[in-house]
């Protein structure tokens, strides 16, 4: 298995037979293999400095009905909000005060946080920090509406395509949904000028091998420049609620196959890893990330932002947590870098 390991960091790809054989067939020490070559990887583009981004959940209201997420239009179970612009420009001072130079703005596909409304909040964060970034992750929106956002002063965008085969997509989402209308949209991000995040679920329910082989070979071609990858994690309230969750070796693995074929990529330790066990954080970061995203969003609100069950927002998943962050990454090597931390092309 080493030698498909060793192939994938000097030729950042693998034929699809090669992939198959490094995902079906990875014990606990090729694990350790790929983790640390993807490490050192991970460690000479960018240091021992993980840089962090400001998450703020605008509106947990969505007009789908995405079949794994909490905040599905289906369920009724849940209190919904949606932050007034003003509210969104306090967590933004916050952030800046706590030293966050990148901010990200999330939400459901909520009707009543029209375009307008959103292009007039991105054009204000642009005006009162014009050194930060602004990221959005706001769902499918029309070509010119990502257009109005990217002049308004938006950087970049995260959209996950969750799963590239339009079989599988069907599998987790309803029938109005549409797995091109979700490539398109990448594209279009990435014709307009956003750096341009995109990623997966692993584990989510119905997805094979020969899936993430597919998913692994769209990434390759659309060169994101973020790329999350995080577990599914069920949701009590939603029509997947009993099935299994992905597994923390199979994201890990993952992470690190993503980050031997882009070295420069930005990639998160994500949220849902830290949720599935509690030192996710540091083995993302020691399987080849180097973000990470505290939440910036008002306290009251962050437990309703459930996507699934026990979503960690508190302490260092939390922006008022940066000491108890800077501590975990201080012990395995790493430090916290308050810089913008834009996509850069450089390769080495
Ligand atoms: S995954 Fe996104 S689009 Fe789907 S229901 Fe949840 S918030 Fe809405």
């Amino acid at each position: 298995m080493k030698q498909w390991i060793d192939k994938l960091r000097k030729e950042r790809t693998l034929r699809q037979e090669e992939f198959r054989q490094l995902l079906t067939g990875c014990d606990a020490e090729t694990l350790r293999y790929i983790n640390r070559q993807a490490r050192e990887v991970s460690l000479l583009h960018f240091g021992n400095k993980i840089y962090i981004r400001g998450l703020i959940e605008v509106s947990n209201c969505c007009r789908n009905n995405c079949y794994y997420c909490g905040i599905r239009k289906g369920n009724p179970a849940i209190e919904r909000y949606r932050l007034t612009g003003e509210s969104i420009l306090d967590c933004c001072k916050q952030g800046y005060d706590l030293g966050f130079r990148t901010f990200v703005l999330q939400g459901g596909e909520d009707p009543a946080l029209t375009d307008d409304r959103i292009e007039k909040t991105v054009s204000a964060i642009r005006r009162n920090y014009p050194d930060c970034a602004i990221t959005l992750s706001l769902g499918e929106k029309p070509r010119d509406v990502y257009e109005r956002f990217f002049r308004a002063g938006a950087n970049r965008y995260l959209l996950r395509h969750e799963t590239h085969n339009e079989q599988h997509y069907q599998r987790l989402h309803p029938a109005e949904m549409s797995g091109k209308r979700r490539l398109q949209c990448l594209q279009d991000l990435k014709d307009i000028g956003y750096q341009t995040g995109t990623g997966i679920m692993v584990g989510s329910p119905g997805q094979t091998v020969e899936h993430i082989i597919e998913d692994i070979l769209f990434i390759e071609r659309l060169r994101p420049e973020m790329i999350g990858i995080g577990p599914f994690l069920p949701h009590y309230d939603t029509p997947f609620a009993e099935y299994p969750g992905g597994t923390v070796e199979q994201t890990l693995l993952l992470l690190s196959i993503f980050r031997l074929m882009h070295p420069s990529a930005l990639i998160p330790a994500t949220t849902a890893l830290a949720t599935l066990t509690p030192d996710g954080r540091e083995r993302g970061i020691l399987a080849g990330a180097n973000v990470v995203m505290p939440n910036l969003s008002p306290r009251e609100e962050r437990k309703k932002y459930e996507l699934y069950n026990d979503k960690a927002s508190l302490g260092a998943e939390s922006a008022e947590g940066l000491a108890v962050l800077q501590k975990q990454l201080n012990a395995i090597g790493y430090e916290i870098s308050t810089e913008r931390g834009d996509f850069n092309t450089i390769e080495l």
